[in-house]
């Protein structure tokens, strides 16, 4: 059958263009999924050879056909992962060439076997030796990189080190660019489990060896060693041969489970996020595509990498937000997991303490097969978890701390623990206005304001990143010193801890803080060693960390969630002080979690309180069937955006008058989106909402499709949405 395909139709990486058929030339081999140079007018572009039967294309007589320029060296993307791009495509009406550029997102992966030429100490010094020299000869030892890397490393120009290489005192070293990894070794350091854990372990590793999909929600208490259990089914895919993807939400504290993992293993995993260098990228990719990676953890966007021979994928804190794509796009990874395992007829296993109410409720209709882990490892109890009553403990004048939190934060420090402070606000201040006129700084790109960030002393805005000097004077009325700082960041809490608590060492622990691997990993140290005291954090510390002497958590504001007024506001609030409380008492010692609240009575404050999940997962429950919300209807956004307003909001008024009239579907809009200007757009939003029963994708892209919009309009379709800006 391969060799009689001399008419092959191909995916070309161009969103504009439908599928194209080309010729195959004599001589050349091309299977379904061999990724292909297509010839299109004077350029040449690449595509993927797809089963004509699956792209609808236009009849070429072949006469008219063109050849193929050539076959790139890369193994044909496999079936299971075409079926994946396909279904993305689909689900979340996207094109079919903006999925597949996920899969091949190595450029330099695509040009086969190369080495580069790195270089390293020799030993031998330089016979003139320059202060720099003697810089770039201490700073060098142990490295090997290219020059460029190596400059960087060291601080000099790479003119210092060409001047090195000269002189013998660096020598060149030939690298193949796709060097195989370390060997993970399945029984490195196998764990002694506790009797629930072996349960688990055992049921998922049966399903390793079934080699069938088989999705799997991993329920357990924070603390109750989810990372130990599902370890075992992934080694048991390794001693199989077969390959293991973990996708994990916040790649910049993944420190935590690379060191977990090593000591398991006994060697790292390969990993995978957005800002790797190209030439990690194209190794991780090619060894991805030979077999030879073993274990990848990574971003979402790995679930399109092509995998040889996978076995098993992990999601890990499934339940987390930070899993769906919000550009390009717009994905699920832990749904797309799911689909990924289904095609490549794999077991996956969700893993959370705090489950999306969507997974609880496919566990409920037996679609996944529920594992509990109800206890925390070695007998640690979950922490106690309290109110604070804002109404009626207030903080003194300029203070957001209730003395009831701070003599808790008092009381650990004497006992030498730690203490946990958690604000989902970074900076200083989330809004700066004049005493004087009332003038309120906001973002010119964006419908928001901008934050303050004292440690920089700028003025941010958290959606676009535009930044500008905090001024002496009211930009408006031109008074000095009127400029006053609305409400609280973490900055300033950790502040207030100081003055209070001036004994105390506090740390601000935030993505502006915490911004690399290593300055992650010095964190961990640090508190491991008890230099830190106070731990000031975002979002980015709820999850992960096992500090066995952090012994009290305190939420700041735990309403905070809760404003935004969108669906899942209510699990998210859940989700996140849940997460943050596991962090307390993980050691012998028992944990505490204050919750400062203006609305004790809130039936997500009330569970939390009470230790009731269920009572909470019912109330909610209960609430999403009654608005027709996930699990139980469906949403979908449609964003209309451009730089000029008008055009925006013409264009969605077009739209506006094309709309379907379907039974079970109702659309609201188009009114100004919340965000109604984000990065220089103005945009105008469309809320679908239908029942199960409705072809809701298919609808909204027939609709679509039938309207012409000028070049400077883009449309954004979001199935499932998470954010309601
Ligand atoms: P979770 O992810 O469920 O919150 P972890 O996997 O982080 O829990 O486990 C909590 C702590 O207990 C970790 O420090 C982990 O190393 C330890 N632990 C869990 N299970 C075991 C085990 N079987 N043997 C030794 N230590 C374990
Ligand atoms: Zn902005």
């Amino acid at each position: 059958m391969i060799a009689s395909m001399n008419r092959v139709r191909c995916l070309v990486f161009n969103a504009a263009l439908g599928p194209l058929d080309y010729k195959v030339p004599d001589g050349m081999v091309v299977e379904p999924g061999s990724v292909v140079e297509c010839p299109l007018g004077p350029r040449t572009i690449i595509g993927i050879v797809w089963e004509a039967e699956r792209l609808p294309g236009s009849e070429v007589p072949a006469e008219k056909l063109r050849n193929l320029r050539g076959v790139l060296p890369v193994p044909p993307l496999s079936a299971a992962l075409r079926r994946l791009i396909e279904w993305t495509a689909d689900y979340y009406v996207a094109s079919l060439a903006s999925v597949a550029r996920m899969a091949l997102s190595s450029g330099g992966a695509l040009k086969g076997p190369a080495s580069i030429t790195e270089y390293r100490l020799t030993g031998g010094l330089p016979e003139r030796m320059t202060p720099q020299r003697q810089t770039a000869l201490e700073a060098l030892e142990g490295e090997q990189a290219t020059i460029r890397e190596l400059a960087g490393i060291a601080g000099v120009s790479e003119g210092v080190l060409r001047g090195l290489v000269n002189q013998g005192a660096l020598e060149p070293v030939q690298v193949d660019c796709d060097r195989p990894y370390d060997a993970a070794r399945p029984d490195f350091a196998q764990p002694e489990l506790s009797e629930d854990q072996r349960d688990v372990a055992d049921r998922l590793c049966d399903a390793v060896r079934a080699k069938s999909f088989a999705p799997f929600l991993l329920d357990g208490v924070t603390g109750s060693g989810k990372t130990e259990t599902y370890f075992e089914p992934m080694a048991e895919a390794l001693r199989r041969g077969r390959q293991v993807l973990v996708l994990l939400p916040e790649i910049a504290l993944t420190e935590n489970f690379l060191h977990r993992f090593e000591e398991r293993f006994g060697a790292k995993p390969v990993v995978w996020h957005s800002s790797l260098k190209s030439t990690e990228r194209r190794r991780a990719w090619r060894n991805v595509a030979s077999g030879e990676a073993q274990v990848v953890v990574g971003a979402r966007s790995a679930l399109f990498l092509p995998f040889a021979n996978l076995g098993l994928i992990v999601v890990d804190e499934a339940h987390e937000i930070s899993f769906k794509q919000e550009d390009g796009v717009r994905y699920n990874a832990r749904d797309v997991a799911v689909m990924r395992a289904h095609f490549e007829q794999v077991p996956v296993v969700l893993a959370s303490a705090t489950p999306a109410l969507e997974s609880l409720q496919m566990a409920e209709s037996g679609v996944y097969e529920k594992l509990d882990l109800p206890s925390r490892f070695g007998g640690a109890e979950l922490p106690c978890i309290a109110t604070i009553d804002l109404t009626e403990e207030k903080p003194g004048a300029g203070q957001w701390l209730a003395h009831r939190l701070v003599d808790g934060i008092e009381e650990r420090l004497a006992r030498g623990e730690q203490s946990l402070l958690f604000l989902n606000r970074r900076g200083y201040a989330p809004l700066t206005l004049c005493r004087n006129c009332g003038f309120r700084f906001q973002c010119p790109n964006c419908s928001a304001w901008l934050v303050e960030h004292r440690f920089t002393r700028k003025l941010a805005c958290h959606h676009c990143g535009h930044e500008t000097k905090q001024p002496e004077t009211c930009p408006e009325c031109g008074e000095p010193d009127c400029l006053v700082a609305c409400g609280p960041g973490v900055e300033r809490i950790a502040d207030e801890v100081a003055e209070r608590l001036p004994d105390a060492r506090v740390f601000v622990a935030t993505s502006d803080t915490l911004n690399s691997p290593s300055r992650a990993a010095e964190f961990i140290a640090q508190v491991e060693a008890g230099a830190i005291d106070v731990i000031v954090g975002t979002q980015l510390v709820t999850k992960g960390f096992h500090f066995p002497e952090l012994t009290l958590v305190g939420v700041v504001d735990a309403d905070l969630g809760l404003e935004g007024g969108d669906l899942r506001a209510g699990e998210r609030t859940y989700q996140q002080v849940a997460q943050v409380a596991g962090r307390a008492g993980r050691g012998e010692k028992p944990g505490e979690v204050l919750l400062q609240t203006r609305h004790p009575e809130a039936s997500v404050i009330a569970a939390l309180a009470a230790g009731d999940r269920d009572a909470f997962y019912e109330a909610e429950t209960e609430a999403r069937r009654h608005a027709g919300a996930p699990p139980f209807g469906r949403w979908a956004s449609i964003i209309v955006s451009s730089e000029e307003d008008a055009e925006a909001r013409e264009a969605a008024q077009k739209i506006g008058g094309h709309r379907p009239h379907v039974d079970d579907l109702v659309i609201l809009g188009p009114a100004p989106a919340p965000m109604a200007l984000l990065r220089g757009r103005y945009r105008y939003r469309f809320l679908i909402n239908a029942r199960r029963n409705v072809q809701l994708q298919a609808i909204i892209r027939q609709w679509l499709s039938e309207i012409d919009h000028p070049a400077g309009v883009r449309i954004g379709v979001d199935i499932d949405p998470y954010s309601f800006v």
